[in-house]
């Protein structure tokens, strides 16, 4: 393989290769058309005893006395990446601290292309196609007549050519999928492309329909549910132009697309658009950085935004619209909270009543106590609801029987050997750790004391499901949670059974939150409002308002005539996530948190990457994160001096910890971290990370290595999850 020596001098080209190293140099053979040998071109290269994928970034100097290898080939099915995409994925790779040449892998699809055969048509594959195209094409409809409201906003993000970062900022179902798909409409008549991400639970049928039935044959769809086959073909159909509209989940915005002339983000709070494995990327982040490069709009999308793009929106970096209210004067639901310490002492007082719940063989009437998770209030408001022959759903961020089960006699509950985390009950004797595989069966008797009788403690959604069906015998229920809907087909199942009132009452987690829209549901019942905001993180608050507030928004939006109906349950009815619900008011949550923030200099005012260690061993675990917070601590001090030498203010950068993470030990693994925070917005955290990051690795090579091989170090910049 290795060129002759005789002929005049080889060009030499740095190249990004598939593995985690920085770039290398590789000669170029005289074999490789001189055309091709550009940035962007994909080649295959030696690596070790290997061959690895690699795209040449710029042409370099021989360096003298170095034996240099030569490239193989130029990868015919590799498209070139066009060059905004190289300088973008060199953004991105440099911004997460991620190894470049892994970064590029995602531009490309997971399969070659695939034969064309003869009449130009591509191989189908055996699988039904995601969109019926013969019987969206026939009925493309050309949209409603928009709102004032939709002008407006609609007028003034195309009124303003080149890069622009907008909020669109609108109560659920105002009608903002109506303006990004007129936005997008308005791309497409232009000769250009978009691309629509959404989170991955919001890509069912009812949102690709609904593109479906606008722009018809136009649509390329990128989600984790399609085989590589199906991704490779709806990638390439992207990639090549042939349709303009490409809609999928984070990931999609690696497919480069030569057109791109607009990027639309819906649910743009959605912490799934955040990678938390290898690239730990937030693709909302890098998508406002890609519209920059290519200079053209972004539009996020949200009821709740992140408190991160609300003060870019209100500071003026990006440009606010509001949709204040609902389409056709559809009502906002009408909230009710329901305190359970008041709910629980009367329940003392008077005993729970019992319901009457039909008549058994011999006609006799049966009755059972009322359960201690329904209030009073919820129970009404779920029979008259069904009743009148709608829809209800009840929510609980928690699957299974009980939460844990505990023994009475010495209080020990069992925890799961891998996890330090309560087993979970589920069925009648399944204790399972919701967070590896584990699980084992109930004891008869405690395995601590050997004398207590375990019992089950607190709540999930199947001893919800449970309690229903007895105490609505007639009611037809449906349970959306991760151990009833575990891929795509049971999801979509789900749907169409509730969309066809083939479903009275759907018990769900945070799942059915998202996007779906029933026209039959009325009530929302939120079993226990305080799951979510009782978490050890400093987002705790943000994400339970979000999610109080979405999952509140599936209520009741087509009614004309009357409200939809929420009943809220807690035993914390002044926490501001609660309050701020109950009265529709994202602007006040926004600035109470952001008030709160500000004393700690948390996001969005500082700045916070994590180090996160997780290693076999807790005592080896500990001292490798105090190792690095040490040589953390020792460049932060050197940098903080190097800006006051050259007398630039300092944006000092703050190391917090170690400390063992919220879930300290997972899937056998001790878990610590270390918080990397910069005390305002710019200061340079993840560029200290990648002087971090740099420094260990000549320490690796200096065989001085503070991180034993058996703990693994993430470094996770604008870090979402600290559990
Ligand atoms: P959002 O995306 O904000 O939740 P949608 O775009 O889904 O809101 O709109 C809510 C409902 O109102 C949908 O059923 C949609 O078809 C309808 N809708 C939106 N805009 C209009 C309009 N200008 N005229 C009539 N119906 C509309
Ligand atoms: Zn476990």
């Amino acid at each position: 393989m290795m060129p002759s020596t005789s002929t005049a001098p080889l060009s030499v080209w740095t190249v990004a290769i598939d593995a985690p190293l920085g770039a290398l140099s590789y000669l170029i053979p005289e074999t490789f058309d001189p055309a091709r040998v550009t940035r962007g071109t994909s080649v295959l290269v030696p690596l070790g005893g290997r061959k690895v994928h690699g795209v040449l970034l710029s042409e370099t100097k021989a360096p003298t006395g170095v034996k240099m290898k030569a490239a193989i080939e130029i990868l015919e099915d590799r498209p070139p990446l066009p060059a905004i995409y190289v300088e973008w994925l060199e953004w991105v790779a440099r911004y997460y601290v991620h190894p470049l040449g892994q970064t590029i892998e995602l531009a490309f699809p997971p399969l070659a292309r695939a034969k064309m055969k003869k009449d130009g048509t591509r191989t189908k594959s055996r699988k039904a196609p995601l969109i019926d195209v013969q019987a969206s094409a026939g009925r493309v409809d050309n949209s409603v007549n928009l709102t004032p409201e939709q002008t407006a906003v609609v007028d003034a993000i195309a009124g303003k050519p080149g890069f622009g970062a907008h909020l669109l900022f609108g109560v659920t179902g105002s009608g903002k999928t109506e303006v990004y798909m007129e936005l997008i409409a308005r791309t497409i008549a232009r000769g250009e492309q978009a691309l629509v991400l959404v989170p991955e639970i919001a890509l069912t049928p009812q949102l690709i329909e609904r593109f479906a039935r606008r722009f018809g044959d136009q649509i390329a769809v990128i989600h984790s549910h399609l085989t590589p086959r199906e991704k490779t073909d709806n990638w390439w159909s992207a990639r090549d132009g042939s349709k303009p509209v490409l809609i999928g989940a984070r990931s999609a915005l690696f497919c480069p697309l030569e057109k791109l002339g607009l990027i639309v983000i819906d649910e743009e709070h959605e912490s799934s658009f955040k990678q938390d494995e290898t690239l730990r990327y937030h693709a909302r982040d890098a998508a406002v950085m890609l519209a920059k490069l290519r200079n053209h709009p972004i539009v996020l999308g949200s009821a709740t935004p992140s408190l991160e793009t609300w003060q870019n929106a209100t500071s003026g970096r990006y440009q606010l619209h509001r949709l204040p209210s609902r389409i056709h004067g559809v009502r906002m639901p009408k909230v009710e909270i329901v305190d359970l310490r008041e709910s629980r002492d009367l329940d003392r007082q008077t005993g729970r009543e019992a319901i009457k719940t039909g008549t058994d063989k011999m006609g006799a009437e049966t009755s059972m106590t009322r359960p201690f998770w329904l209030s009073k209030e919820l129970h009404v408001a779920l029979s008259e609801t069904l009743e009148r022959g709608e829809q209800a759903a009840l929510f609980l961020n928690r699957r299974g029987i009980a939460q844990a089960v505990v023994c009475p006699s010495c209080g020990d509950s069992p925890e799961c050997p891998n996890c330090e985390v309560a087993l979970t009950l589920h069925g009648r004797s399944d204790l399972i750790c919701h967070y590896c595989d584990y699980h084992e069966s109930m004891k008869e008797s405690c395995a601590a004391c050997h004398d207590g009788e375990p019992k089950p403690l607190g709540l999930g959604t199947e001893r919800i499901e449970q309690d229903l069906s007895k105490l609505f015998p007639a009611a037809r229920l449906i349970r959306m949670d991760r151990d009833e809907i575990q891929n795509r087909e049971d999801l979509e199942e789900a749907i169409s059974k509730i969309e066809n009132r083939e479903v009275d009452i759907l018990i769900g987690t945070q799942m059915i939150a998202k996007g779906l829209d029933f026209p039959g549901l009325t009530l929302v019942g939120l079993v226990l409002a305080d799951v979510a905001f009782n978490l050890p993180d400093f987002r705790a608050s943000e994400r339970a308002f979000q999610l109080l507030t979405q999952v509140a928004g599936r209520a009741g939006r087509h009614l004309k005539d009357r409200q939809g109906h929420v009943v809220l349950q807690t035993y914390n009815p002044d926490h501001p996530s609660i309050q701020f619900t109950l009265a529709h008011d994202y602007e006040g949550f926004a600035a109470h948190d952001l008030g709160f923030r500000e004393h700690l200099q948390y996001p969005p005012h500082g700045r916070l990457a994590a180090l996160k260690f997780a290693g076999p061993d807790l005592a080896v675990t500990e001292r490798a994160a105090q190792n690095i917070a040490n040589l953390a601590r020792k460049l932060a001090e050197s940098h903080a001096k190097r800006l006051q030498d050259e007398g630039k203010p300092a944006a000092p950068i703050m190391i917090l910890g170690p400390a063992p993470a919220p879930l300290s030990k997972l899937r056998n693994l001790y878990r610590y971290q270390v918080l990397i925070k910069g005390e305002n917005a710019n200061a340079p955290v993840s560029a200290f990370c990648r002087t971090l990051s740099e420094h260990l690795d000549s320490l690796v090579k200096a065989t001085s290595n503070p991180l034993p091989s058996k703990v693994k170090l993430a470094i996770d910049i604008d870090a979402l999850h600290l559990l």
